[in-house]
């Protein structure tokens, strides 16, 4: 069982919390809970790291934000503790969960699970910090933003859990952010590979990681929530709970075209003019960018008309586009690049959908809607399962609830 943030946002809620994981217990199961840091505190927790230095070590930067979760984890043991469960609090490097040595946003490599399998044994219930375990350095290292799903999901793959449950402020995946559209749908399931694309494509509600390491492991992910009042009928519902089932695709039976529309604010758009169109060009702009740890995305490339010169356009974090120009500007006079222009506040809206491997039409329909509400459309980039459209970021809005009739996700 993991809870997010919103979830354990005070004491209260951690009381909640831990009614629904007496639940769990009282119908027999073994369980271990991972917890997330409240709501919010991570954020300050980053934010007093900057403040500090804005170059800061990140294996300090790590030792300060893993500090949320330490909190919330011994919060609700106490809590648990206090209504008659046998439970502990266990930190990353207790167990330990293993990670490699990327700081800030570490992946786990090993969870040695069998301290905790044996005090299920015993009856007792694990409370895990999230977000955290422990690097080759022997340091604390953190999983990236989000990341507490994801060691949800290591967690039961080591300890081979029927199930993974992940709670939080909505009831399930959601054909798009329901913040966004109110209109947006309950999907009862959804597949792996759908959701990785919706997870990496901006839908928050599942750190990408998570998914990657539940289609690998096999691990069935439940997303459901923990505002439901824990003892409502169907909420101990072993096999078939109230929430979403990640799964694989063959469980699916009704296949919908479109699946579910997400998007992806502060993105930034950088376009190079009349590039000389020559082998090695393309290595030469994106392996300095990628050195420089740069994330990029929807590269686009023209064909030159006479064969000298190109286009080229791609995006990156806006967060990252100081650095992106700055690189840029070292390599223009040896690439041979005649200007670079980009633009902040672009938004990348994505369509996601398996069933769009057999169906035509579906990029057309999303232009055509687009152009219908004046959008403008900067770039396109597409693959089996999805198509990715970037737009002025001003429109977010209208583009996902256009989208989402447009394909008819709104209708039950
Ligand atoms: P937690 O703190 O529990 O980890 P998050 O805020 O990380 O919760 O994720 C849940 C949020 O994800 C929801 O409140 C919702 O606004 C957002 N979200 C984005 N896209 C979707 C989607 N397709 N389905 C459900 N939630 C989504
Ligand atoms: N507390 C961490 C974050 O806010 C991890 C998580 O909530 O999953 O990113
Ligand atoms: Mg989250």
């Amino acid at each position: 069982m993991k809870f997010g943030g919103t979830s354990v946002a005070d004491i209260a809620r951690i009381r909640v919390v831990a009614q629904h994981v007496k639940r769990e217990v009282d119908a027999g199961h073994e369980v271990a809970v991972v917890v997330s840091a409240m709501s919010g505190k991570t954020n300050e927790l980053v934010a007093w790291t900057r403040d500090a230095s804005p170059m800061h070590d990140a294996r300090e930067y790590d030792a300060v934000v893993a500090s949320g979760e330490q909190v919330t984890a011994g919060l609700l043991a106490i809590a648990l503790q206090h209504i008659g469960i046998d439970a502990r609090s266990w930190q990353g490097w207790q167990i330990p969960i293993r990670t490699d040595n990327a700081h800030g946003a570490a992946r786990i490599t090993d969870i040695d699970g069998s301290e905790l399998v044996r005090r299920f044994g015993l009856g007792q219930v694990a409370v895990i910090a999230g977000f955290q375990g422990l690097g080759p350095d022997n340091r604390i290292a953190t999983l990236g933003r989000g990341g507490s799903d994801t060691s949800a999901v290591a967690i039961a793959a080591a300890v081979k859990a029927d199930r993974c449950d992940i709670y939080t402020d909505v009831d399930g995946v959601y054909t798009t952010d329901p913040r966004i559209e109110p209109k947006a749908r309950r999907l009862n399931r959804i597949s792996f590979e759908e959701m990785l694309e919706m997870a990496s494509l901006g839908a928050k509600v599942l750190q990408v990681r998570s998914v990657e390491l539940a289609m690998v492991h096999k691990v069935r992910t439940f997303v459901r929530s923990s505002f439901e009042d824990p003892h409502a009928p169907g909420m101990g519902d072993f096999d078939n709970p109230p929430g979403t089932l990640i799964c694989d695709e063959d469980e699916i039976v009704e296949q919908q075209v479109v699946t579910g529309i997400a998007y992806a604010k502060d993105e930034a758009q950088i376009s190079l003019r009349r590039v000389s169109d020559r082998p090695g060009v393309a290595a030469g702009i994106f392996m300095p960018l990628a050195e420089a740890n740069i994330n990029v995305d929807m590269i686009v490339q023209n064909i030159s008309e006479d064969g000298s010169r190109t286009d080229m356009t791609f995006t990156v974090p806006a967060g990252d586009l100081d650095k992106a120009r700055l690189v840029l500007d070292q390599i223009q006079k040896d690439v041979g690049i005649d200007v670079v222009q980009s633009e902040g506040n672009m938004a990348k809206i994505s369509v996601i959908g398996i069933g769009m491997r057999s169906h035509a039409g579906v990029a057309a329909s999303a232009f055509k809607a687009l152009a219908d509400r004046g959008i403008n459309i900067r770039a396109i980039t597409t693959s089996e399962i999805k198509i990715s459209i970037l737009i002025d970021a001003a429109y977010t809005e209208l583009a996902v609830r256009t989208l989402h009739s447009v394909y008819g996700l709104d209708k039950h």
